[in-house]
């Protein structure tokens, strides 16, 4: 049995909760390779280091003082060192970075030393070999494509030998050897390819809440958590908004069946959310999660005998694609077939894509709705539940929203709901309390 131990931002924000997080290591021999976020934030107001790197990066490349910012990071840094009461310096370390910045070296390799310092604190405190993400994460190019082929080859023989290492999260190497970072939260990925080629059993992600809850907090009074989610049903959930996990992390442990545990740093007896390719274990309720989001549009095209004409889908999404505007969701009738699209990516080409609608398919009518909030709805356990649709539409019902569309996947994983922006919290808390509170 072998662990990847990754852990966020908040679980290694100060010497406080360096110490968690070294007792939760040391409490699991199995606990072998672990990948370290970036200090974030210590209390709400905090800033994180990757963002003081950023704005420091910033000063620089315009040629404007940025020692004071550099010193202010070293000091969050030091802080943590001496918490620890650590025989360890930086001073070399931020010469080499302060060197890096006069060069104007890139934004990329500015944040990146977040993730790299916090890596060297963490391998000197827990003496655990350290291993530059650099030498061993690979991206193809600068638009940040992975190149997942030479990364397992070099990172796998590298692990082979080295029993217990400490690997930075959040950046990799390009071709030429430049500094390149995945997209912000971007650790979780690390892990992820960590975990991948070390083939170890578990991936567990530490950060500050106990896993992943039924609904959004600042909606649901105290939501109920979820145990077990299938990869699937997540990337449906985090799609629409669902946050804690990076939307990519998923994809290299998927690969090779590598469950994800997503576990607390404050609260390590709990025993988190598991996240399996598959299970036979059923979830609590017949939902596994809802989650959704606001600022859609909907475009809905009419013309009579539509469903006969062929290639009519398509040439309506030409319409949208021309503009560079990717769509949501497309539930379609007889006679009309309506787009969902990103209002703030939309609204600015509104008429441009109009006039492709009316110069591809001459349509009879086309509608244009604003305001419009998607909630997904997911759950493995609906394929074997009748009445799940019919349940949460007497409670929207119920409690008098407006139903604008109904689109569910043909994997019966998910049902999408379309309501007005207003309705949106109140939606949520319907269907809640419809499958969660009242089940019985
Ligand atoms: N430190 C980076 C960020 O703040 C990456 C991460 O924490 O995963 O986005």
């Amino acid at each position: 049995m072998s662990k990847v131990v990754k852990f966020g931002g908040s679980s290694l924000a100060s010497a406080e909760q360096f110490k968690k997080v070294a007792a939760i290591i040391q409490a699991d021999e199995n606990r072998r390779y672990v990948v370290p976020s970036a200090p974030g934030k210590r209390f709400g107001k905090d800033t994180k280091v990757t963002d003081m790197l950023y704005a420091c990066y910033a000063l620089a490349e315009t040629g404007k003082d940025f020692k004071p910012a550099l010193k202010e990071i070293k000091a969050r840094y030091q802080d943590i060192i001496d918490g620890l009461e650590l025989d360890l310096s930086l001073d070399g370390e931020f010469a080499v970075i302060e060197k890096n910045f006069q060069e104007k070296t890139g934004r990329d390799y500015a944040a990146s030393r977040g993730e790299y310092l916090n890596g060297i604190i963490l391998a000197a405190y827990i003496g655990f070999a350290f291993i530059d993400a650099a030498e061993v994460i690979f991206f193809a190019d600068e638009t940040g494509t992975w190149d997942g082929e030479k990364t397992r080859a070099v990172l796998s023989e590298r692990l082979k030998s080295c029993e217990k290492a400490v690997i930075p999260g959040f950046y990799g190497s390009l071709p030429d050897g430049r500094i390149k970072t995945f997209s912000r939260g971007g650790s979780d990925i690390t892990g992820s390819i960590v975990a991948q080629a070390a083939g170890v059993d578990v991936y567990e992600n530490w950060t500050d809440v106990s896993g992943f809850l039924i609904a959004d907090p600042r909606i649901i009074d105290n939501p109920k958590g979820i145990d077990v989610i299938t990869y699937r049903e997540l990337r449906e959930l985090s799609y629409m908004g669902a946050g804690v996990l990076h939307e990519d992390a998923i994809f290299p442990v998927r690969q090779e069946g590598i469950p994800i545990n997503i576990r607390n740093t404050n609260a390590p007896e709990d025993e988190g959310t598991w996240i399996v390719g598959s299970t036979c274990q059923k979830s609590k309720y017949v939902i596994t999660g809802i989650a959704g989001k606001k600022g859609f549009c909907s475009v809905s095209v009419e013309k009579d005998m539509m469903n006969s004409e062929i290639g009519f889908g398509r040439r309506v999404l030409s319409a949208f694609e021309e503009q560079g505007i990717s769509f949501e969701h497309m539930p379609s009738g007889i006679d009309t077939l309506t787009v969902f699209v990103h209002q703030d990516e939309f609204i600015d080409k509104e008429q441009k894509v109009v006039a492709g609608i009316h110069r591809m398919v001459k349509p009879d009518a086309i509608e244009i709705e604003s305001d419009l909030a998607l909630i997904a709805v997911v759950g493995r356990g609906m394929k074997s539940t009748r009445g799940t649709a019919g349940r949460i539409f007497s409670a929207l019902a119920h409690n008098n929203v407006n139903v604008k569309m109904i689109d569910q996947g043909s994997s019966e994983l998910n049902i999408i709901i379309g309501v007005n922006n207003g309705d949106f919290e109140t939606a949520i808390r319907a269907i809640y309390d419809i499958f969660v509170l009242t089940a019985v």
